[in-house]
């Protein structure tokens, strides 16, 4: 394993970022991004603080599905304190979180110094704090209020589908302990097609490496049924090109076929024994420091 920082937090050798870094200059940073919101890649350009919504539906505030100690991530984060945000930056066809990620639920409005409470009433029992979705990017400005309030000494998840903006990128680097990014797609035409997303390859791969830089990353990808040529090998054989075995990939096989995936031929089943097979095989003939 490879998230030596990670453990020295956790064995309280070293803080975490965000009780390192100053908190307020980031704070009116993330505010200034948000009144012509840019966030996100999609660089909506509307004014939040005015309740404008952009492409993820996020209000001006934070909307939250659920927190939890959560007991179903990868083996060394477990139990994550994991709070799941409503909205997503992405409309995956597949989304696995389709109710929180589309609005199909309603979220709760907390204040930031009541995530800030919560998170500490649980911070005893978990290892980290785990900023997901749907997405966390949208709430970036009321996520750093929240960890002004925050007593717990925890590192950091930011659990994402990796579309930040470099200015988002740059606020990250003094927050994000640990980077858990999802890198589904090989190409362009998929992500456009399946997630109606523009310039994916390009930007993953540039926020990859800042976060690369800047902190400690693990990798998920989804293999998707139809996907291991066009999607999971070029994803691996980008990975195991940029960062070797410097990172941990998880190739996950879980996917089904939720939301509007059956209107998707080449996704509207599950991924077989052989897929399945194929893409940890090929992880592990490119040297991968890879896990399931
Ligand atoms: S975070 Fe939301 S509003 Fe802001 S640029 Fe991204 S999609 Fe648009």
């Amino acid at each position: 394993m490879v998230l030596k920082k990670y453990l020295q937090i956790l064995e309280a050798k070293e803080k975490p970022k965000f009780k390192k870094n100053n908190l307020e200059k980031l704070e009116e940073k993330s505010f200034e991004i948000i009144s012509k919101c840019e966030l996100c890649e999609r660089k909506c350009k509307v004014n939040r603080l005015k309740g404008e919504k952009g492409y993820c539906k996020a209000p001006c505030g934070l909307s939250i599905s659920s927190i939890f100690p959560h007991y179903g991530e990868e083996y060394f984060f477990i139990p994550s304190l994991t709070i799941f945000f409503m909205g997503c930056t992405f409309s995956c066809v597949f989304c696995q979180n389709w109710e929180i990620s589309q609005w199909y639920e309603h979220g709760h409005e907390l204040s930031p110094k009541e995530l800030a409470k919560a998170i500490d009433l649980y911070a005893q029992e978990c290892k980290n704090i785990n900023f997901v979705g749907g997405e966390p990017t949208p709430y970036l400005p009321w996520i750093i209020q929240t960890l002004k309030h925050v007593k717990a000494f925890l590192p950091v998840i930011w659990n994402s589908n990796f579309y930040m903006s470099e200015k988002t990128m740059e606020i990250l680097k003094e927050i994000a302990d640990v980077y858990l990014s999802d890198w589904k797609y090989g190409n362009n035409a998929c992500a456009e097609r399946l997630s109606d997303v523009k310039n994916y390859i390009e930007i993953i791969e540039r926020n990859h490496e800042i976060a690369f830089r800047n902190g400690e990353v693990v990798i998920r990808h989804l293999v998707l049924p139809n996907h291991v040529e066009c999607c999971t090998k070029p994803v691996l054989e980008k990975i195991a090109s940029f960062f070797g075995d410097k990172v941990i990939v998880n190739i996950m096989p879980q996917y089904r076929p939720e939301y509007k995936a059956k209107n998707f031929k080449d996704i509207a089943r599950y991924p077989s024994q052989k897929e399945l097979e194929e893409a940890w095989k090929y992880a592990e003939k490119l040297g991968l420091n890879w896990i399931r």
